[in-house]
């Protein structure tokens, strides 16, 4: 029998309010049967709708220092004032099952992969400008005023990194095109071309 080829693991980042949830969700309903999105665990409260076990594990500060302690992580990060992490045992068995995994996280956690994993695929999502990021987020409508400010002081500090992963992609308006440059990479990147 012929042994299963290992998955490709994807590293996702971008400001908040780039769009990135919405490309992979493009990605995954074109591709989902070869795709496997890991479930970070998080501090931060559910938003509305948000379910535990699917969009994140929402947890406890006390729980998710035990799990650093357990070396459970494949990275974590705080960001916005939460923490946030990848679960190590999972991510892993998902690739060996040769499913392509994408995890969507923030830049700290993004350099931690690339370093323990420098085979991964690394995709940075940038706005066609920081002013037309601030309209987005604000569009969004789910956040208090004081936390858009400091997702936008973060935004400025992601954005500084984007030139360290293999691949950008702008989200200037047009998410078609935008999916486009995504889908070819994913083919690219996992043989398929
Ligand atoms: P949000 O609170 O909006 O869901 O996520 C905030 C930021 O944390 C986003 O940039 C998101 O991609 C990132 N994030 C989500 N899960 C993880 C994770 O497991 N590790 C890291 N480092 N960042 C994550």
């Amino acid at each position: 029998m012929e042994a299963q080829k290992r998955g490709t693991l994807f590293v996702f980042s971008g400001p908040s309010g780039v769009g990135k949830g919405t490309l992979n969700a493009k990605l995954f309903a074109e591709f989902g049967e070869q795709m496997a999105f890991s479930v970070s665990a998080t501090t931060r409260a559910p938003r509305e709708g948000e379910i535990d076990g699917t969009h994140y594990f929402f947890i406890s500060m006390q729980e998710f220092e035990n799990r650093i302690a357990n070396n459970d992580f494949l990275e974590h990060a705080q960001f916005a004032g939460n923490r946030y992490g990848t679960p190590k045992s999972y991510v892993m068995s998902l690739l060996e099952m040769g499913k392509n995994v994408l995890l969507e996280i923030e830049v700290q956690g993004a350099m931690q992969v690339m370093e323990r994993m420098p085979e991964c695929v690394s995709i940075f999502v940038l706005p066609p400008s920081f002013e037309e990021l601030e309209r987005r987020l604000r569009g969004r409508g789910t956040e208090t005023e004081e936390k858009i400010l400091r997702r936008l002081e973060t935004a400025r500090g992601e954005l500084a990194y984007a030139d360290k992963y293999q691949y950008q992609i702008v989200n200037g308006g047009d998410l078609e095109a935008a999916y486009q440059e995504l889908r070819s990479i994913y083919l690219k990147e996992t043989g398929r071309v």
